[in-house]
């Protein structure tokens, strides 16, 4: 017999989430199920909360909910390094090493050519502009150890090496094929300090 329909609404929102295949959706949907209303508008409150008070940066298209953007701060982020990451989860991740006091660089997507995505013209201006009016020096390519990471690392390479700056991606302990948000902080720490000239 078929779940009801609102579960079966429920569980197809659920399955949207990374990660999360029909088996666990509906294990989320019956616990949730479990849950007094309260909970529940307080979980709906915290998703349309976190909507509404975060907003992406214009200059590094990062996320956060200050009115100047903590990590594009003139004052507090003097160091002439650019990192470009490809979720600003990652900024944090990156953060969290204490190692980095540069700028960042979100980029709105990695290059797949299998699915036609590619780096926006306007995107890639915008980082060469960036670079060279804040007198960027160096630029670490922070990217998941992916196919599509490695190909957006290599296109970023060919297209900034005109400019005056060093190239330097992350190296050691990255697993293979793996994303930034899975590497525990010790990890990220040796990766960001034994990065590779590119
Ligand atoms: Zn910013």
């Amino acid at each position: 017999m078929r779940y009801p329909e609102p579960i079966l609404n429920l569980v197809a929102h659920l399955q949207k989430l990374p990660g999360i295949g029909r088996k666990t959706a509906e294990k989320f949907a019956f616990h949730l199920l479990d849950w007094e209303k309260v909970q529940l508008d307080n979980l709906a409150y915290a998703i349309l909360n976190s909507k509404d008070k975060l907003h992406r940066c214009d200059t590094c298209n990062g996320l956060h909910d200050k009115s100047v953007c903590p990590f594009c701060d003139a004052d507090a982020r003097a160091s002439q390094t650019l990192c470009i990451v490809s979720s600003p989860k990652h900024i944090y991740a990156i953060e969290s090493t204490h190692l980095f006091e540069g700028v960042y660089h979100v980029l709105s997507r990695l290059i797949s050519p299998i699915e036609n995505r590619y780096v926006e013209e306007e995107e890639l201006k915008k980082i060469k502009d960036r670079i060279v009016d804040r007198k960027i020096e160096e630029v670490i390519i922070a990217l998941d150890a992916t196919l599509e990471g490695d190909a957006t690392a290599l296109f970023l390479r060919q297209q900034l090496k005109e400019l005056p700056v060093s190239i330097s991606r992350l190296a050691h302990g990255l697993p293979i094929g793996g994303s930034l948000e899975y590497v525990d902080e010790e990890t990220l720490h040796l990766a960001l300090r034994g990065r590779v000239r590119l």
